[in-house]
């Protein structure tokens, strides 16, 4: 059932190539000089409010809509996009099945249309967890299991990157934790993942690598980590505010510093521990009524990003 391993290469294979693409609906420039790569292995999120162009990005690549200019390689990039999108499961419109037949009996005739064995249809059906409901007809589905019926079948010719488009919209807490885990799960089995989301909180959970999209441009491209990893900034007060800035001011470990309602601000660029900071502030003679060290989150960073250009 496993599939054979090929190759053993220490650098990442390539999945999808993006080239400074564009896409125009008449006067709407929908998708802006998009590049970045995506590389086996890896769970990547297009993040953006909504209109940001990540569904008009992932129809492009997906063959559905035209681009206005750019480029887009599959692969290796010998491969034609046809071809290339067999090795492709994607979910980009809300999932649709015969309302009266099974489940198992729907992903049947998904294996009939396109010549996959049927051993697949409940193994599939196990990774999302539908196994037991494989017997239920389709319409009893609540939006949730609609939506994992949909992932069984785009998983059914074990594609190399599995595609989805907004996940969990519509869905309840319960169906949302589902589909995340069932995500979380595919990834773990080695399947490269490419999923849009306008939600933070589900590209911080689920990925490991994000694209922030705003009107169409990358605001930030990365690994979701680093995005995190910033060094953070502290907050401070003291008897004498104008003498701590000064003194900071000058120090290395220190970005930027802002006042605010009798509060500093201070952004740093490398680390710096409260206690040193504390022991510095002392040795010259700062002594300080409050101290606390923050980082921002993503979500927090992601309005940073958002709102400043
Ligand atoms: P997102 O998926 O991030 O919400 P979309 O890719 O759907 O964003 O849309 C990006 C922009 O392109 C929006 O301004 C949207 O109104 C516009 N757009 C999307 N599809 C079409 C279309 N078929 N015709 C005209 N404009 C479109
Ligand atoms: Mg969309």
């Amino acid at each position: 059932m496993a599939r054979p391993i090929v190759k053993n290469r220490t650098i990442l294979e390539t999945i999808l190539t993006i080239e400074n693409l564009n896409k125009k609906y008449g006067k709407v420039h929908a998708v802006k000089n998009v590049s970045f790569e995506i590389k086996k292995g890896n769970v990547y999120g297009i993040l953006g409010p909504n209109g940001s162009g990540k569904s008009t990005t992932l129809g492009i690549i997906l063959n559905v809509v035209n681009k206005t200019s750019g480029e887009y390689r599959w692969f290796d990039g010998k491969t034609d996009t046809h071809q290339a999108l067999k090795k492709v499961g994607a979910i980009i419109e809300r999932p649709n099945f015969y309302p009266y037949m099974t489940a198992e009996e729907n992903l049947k005739l998904v294996c009939d249309i396109k010549g996959i064995h049927y051993d697949k249809v409940e193994e599939k059906l196990q990774v999302v967890g539908l196994l037991e409901r494989k017997d239920s007809q389709f319409r009893t589905f609540s939006l949730g299991m609609k939506q994992r019926l949909a992932i069984a079948s785009a998983l059914l010719n074990d594609p190399e990157i599995l595609i989805l488009d907004e996940p969990t919209n519509g869905l309840d807490p319960q169906g949302i934790r589902q589909i995340r885990d069932i995500i979380k799960h595919i990834a773990s089995l080695g399947t490269t993942i490419l999923l849009a989301s306008h939600l933070l909180d589900e590209v911080e959970k689920v990925c490991s690598h994000v694209v922030v999209l705003r009107k169409g441009e990358i605001l930030y491209s990365g690994s979701v980590h680093e995005i995190m990893a910033n060094e953070g900034f502290f907050e401070l007060q003291s008897d004498n505010n104008a003498e701590l800035k000064t003194l900071l001011q000058n120090h290395d470990a220190v970005d930027s510093i802002e006042e605010e309602d009798g509060k500093i601000y201070v952004y740093l660029k490398s680390p710096f521990a409260s206690e040193d900071l504390n022991r510095y502030l002392f040795q010259k003679g700062i002594i300080l009524q409050h101290l606390v060290k923050r980082k921002h989150s993503l979500e927090e960073q992601f309005l940073q990003l958002t709102n400043h250009q």
